[in-house]
């Protein structure tokens, strides 16, 4: 046996997160940095009256410092039926689904992100994109359990190497809760599976950054990196941080809206010493917008993170102008930079969750003019097969008029604007001329 930390879920379930003996062997040369224990459990964090009421009601033998830790919050998480049926009314539908479930992908929920949903409801929006249902198991044609081909991208395990200049680092396999949705979920939350975290991995995967000068961005993602402990975080940070050609690493996270407790000042602590460090976090309704949110991204935006969002548009969760623009407008106010909105990968099983691509341009169209451009994300498809990010754009002209482009602005109106020379709208002919069809 090495003496390399464990990557494993467990290591997350365990009492405490590993110390920093746990990682002394952890890659020799590494200037590991010392970083304070864990956070006092009397760490203040927010508390809104909804989720104490309802840590009062189903964890009574929790007090309010208990609910504030965030390793209690991972340790109590709802991963079994007979917890979920402590809660939630379950439908037959649901039920089964639970029963029925095997390998990765697991069901799991922090109990504050569970005090966000709706206990009667199974259509509830945040309970949706974590309750499992029987669509869940249908597979359709153009459905694939890797659709972003991120296993054939991988230049090392662990690490895919698709653009020239940036690479995606997959951390570990662990989130603090699971999304019925996920990209990744061929490989998120089954320690035993074919997908293992190690340290070795780790090393492997830094090595290659470090022999690869063309790479200077470098995206730390899972699993959920927020999901280690402050000590492997730090030190994963330092070593990428000491390769000259790394401009900026960034953090791809879910943890500040489902475990906002997690931002703790010691990780605040940890962050700020490897800027510049970016960080775009997954947000789904506006209901996750609560008062421990803001705390959360109130101090990672303190720290001088600059915060980026990203939404994926699910079908009965966020297809709609009148959730997603309170979403993206109230995101700004946690400063927070709507960033994408994604068109649902073809997962296997994810059918229920995905709406034609022209709901997204609809939305983009509702928020484009209607509300502050900061507001508005691009919204993109991930092209099956490991073709990147396409952005999708609502189709704002409207014709040609000689050397004028006829353009529709958000309201429906048509202006001219002179562009002598061009093409672009030719064939559309001049919405202008009289007798043109409205
Ligand atoms: S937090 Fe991210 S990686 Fe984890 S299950 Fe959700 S979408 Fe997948």
């Amino acid at each position: 046996m090495d003496d390399a930390p464990d990557f494993s879920s467990a290591t997350l379930d365990a009492e405490e997160p590993p110390s920093i003996a746990d990682i002394a062997g952890f890659g020799a040369n590494a200037p590991i940095r010392r970083t304070r224990p864990a956070a006092p459990r009397s760490e203040r964090f927010v508390q809104s009256a909804r989720s104490r009421a309802f840590r009062r009601r189903f964890y009574p033998e929790a007090d309010a410092a208990q609910w504030a830790d965030w390793r209690w919050q991972l340790r109590a998480r709802i991963r079994a039926q007979a917890e979920l049926e402590r809660i939630f009314a379950l439908s037959a539908d649901e039920r089964d689904a639970v029963a029925r479930r095997r390998g990765a992908l697991p069901v799991g929920i922090t109990p504050y992100y569970a005090s966000l949903m709706d206990r009667e409801n199974p259509a509830d929006p945040l309970r949706r994109t974590h309750i499992p249902v029987g669509q869940e198991y249908v597979r359709l044609p153009g459905e694939a359990d890797d659709p972003l081909a991120e296993d054939h991208d991988a230049a090392v395990p662990g690490l895919v190497h698709r653009y020239p200049d940036r690479v995606l680092f997959l951390t570990t396999g662990t989130c603090s809760t699971y999304c019925r949705y996920c990209t990744r979920s061929r490989m998120v939350g089954d320690p035993g599976g074919e997908y293992g975290f190690s340290r070795r991995q780790w090393e492997r995967a830094i090595a290659y950054i470090e022999a690869h000068p063309e790479i200077r961005d470098v995206l730390l993602s899972g699993g959920d990196p927020l999901t280690l402990a402050d000590d492997k975080l730090d030190w994963l940070l330092g070593r990428l941080r000491a390769i000259r050609h790394v401009e900026f690493i960034r953090i791809g996270t879910k943890v500040p809206t489902v475990l906002p407790m997690r931002v703790t000042r010691a990780l605040t602590k940890v962050l700020k010493r490897h800027h510049p460090l970016w960080m775009s976090l997954h947000f789904t309704h506006p209901a996750e917008l609560t008062p421990e949110v803001a705390e959360a991204t109130a101090r990672l935006a303190d720290a001088g993170i600059p915060l980026g969002s990203q939404t994926v548009l699910l079908r009965g969760v966020n297809d709609d102008i009148a959730v997603m623009k309170p979403l993206m407008q109230g995101l700004l106010r946690l400063r927070v930079k709507p960033y994408y909105l994604y068109q649902c990968d073809p997962i296997s099983g994810s059918a229920h969750f995905r709406t034609p691509v022209s709901k997204g341009l609809e939305i983009i169209e509702g928020l484009r003019g209607h509300t502050t451009g900061y507001a508005v994300p691009q919204y993109v498809i991930d092209a099956p097969g490991g073709g990147g990010k396409i952005p999708l754009l609502p189709d704002y002209v409207a014709g040609r008029d000689g050397d004028d482009l006829i353009l529709r602005n958000f309201e429906g109106g048509l202006y001219r604007y002179p562009d002598p020379g061009g093409r672009i709208g030719a064939e559309r002919g001049n919405p202008m001329a009289e007798g043109a069809p409205k």
